[in-house]
């Protein structure tokens, strides 16, 4: 165990998935005294985009808090099933994927039943002094030998959209939150990813609040699916993430930019429920042409007409063109940010222009004691691969962080099989000449 001191050993910062799978694999771990906070009020998994019928993508129900590590801890989704006695239809349902809306309900489940975890608290200011980091929150302070930072990502959207953000005007995110009524507008939604495909899916869906127009905007080449295929999956195991985190800074950079669709595509049944909307509401109930979709286009600028919104777009081709609009969404991702209570320690973490440089245990290398550690899930896209800000991941680097917090090993990871022997692949090691060709490697 690191430093000890009359506070807690662990305090962490933000109750996600990722904090949350920690605290359940901390749960019954004794020797390790923990503390949570979360500025929300209760748990929320991005309420403002939690659509009745939007499904988890790309995983499997056991990718969940714990089972990755541990099938025998009390938070798994399947010990959430037995106690709500909904095993039995679960199984019978047989769901090829799980509603985001029941997850949401299991990570809610397992809240309730942790002591240690404090909402409504939001985390203003983090200073070290000897050995220790005081936490000063909205309720008091908190005093920890070691910090877990889980705050995951904001929202990104261009600084032009930003200064215009009102309740026309919003990130995908807050799209539930906003309680937009379409009904006979004309709406932009800006992005060709996951979020942007959901909210024009739903658009498309509610035919009592259908749109005048559902125009929607994508830079890539084409509204493109998710690549969910099994070779690509490799991506989201840990053999890959430690492959990753070894190999050379330009060759991460290359392989984040190719694998973008296996992590940012668009789930096939939403393409295709999108897809077939239209084909109902143009064609067979005759209303015209309510889809206008631009692919390879970019939208530059916005601005605020006296009763509508007008966008720039330029195409890939050098066209330029104009789009009216009353509401414009934007769906353009998720950024990680230095957390603003960090302010004071800041200047002790290393960085890179990409964030935090991290050591094999998820922790920040800083000039402070090396026993004392700040962790970080969510924050290593840059070194560990797409899967990071991914829940494939967080049972597996929950238990990482907690064995080097123990300094022992108290899980147990047992090296996971690949069908790649991806220590072949990196470079400077022989490499078997069928696996260059497999992966398209040029050394
Ligand atoms: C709409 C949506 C759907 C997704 N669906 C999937 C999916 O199906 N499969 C998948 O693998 N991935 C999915 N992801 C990606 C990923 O799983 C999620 O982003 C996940 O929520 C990441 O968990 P996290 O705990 O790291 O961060 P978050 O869920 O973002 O949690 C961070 C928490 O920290 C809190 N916080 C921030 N600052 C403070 C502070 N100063 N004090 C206290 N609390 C603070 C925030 O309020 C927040 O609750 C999805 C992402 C989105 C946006």
């Amino acid at each position: 165990m690191h430093q000890k001191h009359q506070g807690f050993d662990l305090a962490g910062i933000g109750i996600g998935p990722s904090n949350l799978s920690t605290a359940a694999l901390l749960d019954p771990i004794k020797e390790i005294g923990s503390i949570f906070f979360e500025n929300k009020k209760e748990f929320q998994w991005f309420p403002g985009m939690l659509f009745p019928d939007a499904l988890i993508q790309e995983t499997v129900y056991f990718k969940d808090l714990a089972t990755l590590v541990d099938p025998t801890n009390k938070y798994t989704f399947l010990s959430f099933l037995a106690n709500k006695g909904r095993l039995y239809r679960f199984a019978t349902a047989g769901f090829p994927r799980i509603r985001r809306a029941e997850f949401d309900q299991y990570y809610r489940w397992a809240c309730a039943s942790m002591d240690n975890l404090n909402f409504d608290t939001n985390v203003e200011e983090v200073r070290f002094r000897d050995g220790c980091f005081t936490i000063r929150h909205t309720k008091g302070t908190a005093t920890a030998s070691n910090l877990l930072l889980g705050t995951g990502r904001s929202p990104w959207a261009p600084d032009f959209a930003r200064r215009h953000f009102c309740n026309t005007v919003i990130h995908a995110t807050r799209y539930l939150n906003e309680d937009i009524d379409p009904k006979g507008k004309r709406v932009v939604v800006v992005g060709g990813g996951q979020s942007g495909a959901e909210i024009v899916s739903q658009l498309l869906t509610d035919r009592r609040r259908l749109p005048a127009e559902v125009c929607w905007i994508s830079r890539r080449p084409n509204f493109l699916p998710l690549d969910d295929s099994p070779f690509t999956n490799e991506y989201f195991a840990p053999p890959y993430s430690d492959y990753f985190f070894r190999l050379p800074e330009a060759e991460r950079r290359r392989q984040l930019r190719e694998q973008v669709l296996a992590s940012d595509g668009i789930s096939l049944n939403v393409l295709e429920n999108i897809y077939r909307s239209l084909y109902e509401i143009e064609l067979l109930e005759g209303r015209g042409r309510v889809g206008k979709l631009y692919f390879d286009h970019t939208v530059t600028d916005l601005r605020q007409r006296e009763d509508h919104w007008e966008l720039d777009c330029r195409a890939g081709n050098e066209i330029s063109r104009s789009l009216h609009a009353d509401v414009v969404i934007f769906a353009t991702g998720f950024e990680y940010t230095t957390p603003a209570f960090l302010e004071p320690i800041r200047e002790m973490l290393e960085t890179t222009k990409d964030g935090f440089v991290l050591q094999d245990d998820f922790s920040i290398r800083w000039t402070g004691p090396a026993n004392n550690k700040i962790y970080v899930h969510n924050a290593a896209r840059h070194l560990r691969g797409i899967a990071d800000p991914n829940l494939s991941l967080i049972a597996w680097r929950s238990a990482k962080i907690i064995n080097s917090l123990a300094g022992k090993t108290i899980y147990k990871l047992v090296e996971q099989s690949s069908a790649f022997d991806w220590q072949h692949l990196l470079p400077g090691d022989p490499v078997p000449s069928d696996l260059l060709i497999q992966y398209n490697i040029t050394l």
